[in-house]
């Protein structure tokens, strides 16, 4: 049996960026400003902290990436706390938390968010017109895997 969750018109966004990604997220979020600022944000902290100063605007800061705060953004999602996530990893280096990123992508993909891994995506996500309106996100049925035999 197939469940929805309606996401509002005001979205919960996570935003993450990997430091050599923060300052392509900053960017991206200054040109972003109005949109964002109909939405409520939620950051890994150190992207957070930095978000929070180019908006002007409270972000809720999570723990830093590396500690613990992809893993807070990812049962967050699993809890339907979080409605969008906007993940700047960084393709050319490799992070000492890829397990995290790996499950925090996974989780994503395994709750059926939108999910924006690079500006070009961000910015196609952010010119859609569910942005300013509700959306019936489909959860995937797990019933058949939480019903299994063991
Ligand atoms: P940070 O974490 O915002 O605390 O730097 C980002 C990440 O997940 O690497």
């Amino acid at each position: 049996m197939t469940t929805a969750h309606t996401l509002g018109k005001r979205k919960k966004i996570a935003l993450v960026a990997h430091d050599r990604k923060k300052e392509d997220l900053i960017n991206w979020a200054v040109g972003n400003k109005e949109t964002l600022s109909k939405h409520e944000l939620f950051a890994t902290g150190t992207t957070g902290k930095l978000v929070e100063e180019a908006l002007d605007r409270p972000v809720k800061k999570l723990l830093s990436g590396p500690l613990g705060g992809d893993q807070q953004i990812g049962s967050m999602i699993a809890a339907g706390e979080i409605d969008m996530l906007i993940f700047f990893w960084d393709p050319m280096e490799a992070q000492p938390h890829d397990s995290d990123v790996k499950a925090l992508l996974r989780l994503g993909v395994a709750w059926n968010i939108p999910m924006a891994c690079d500006r070009a995506t961000a910015d196609f996500l952010f010119t859609s017109s569910f942005m300013n309106e509700e959306y019936k996100r489909v959860i995937p049925d797990y019933s058949t895997y939480l019903q299994r035999k063991i």
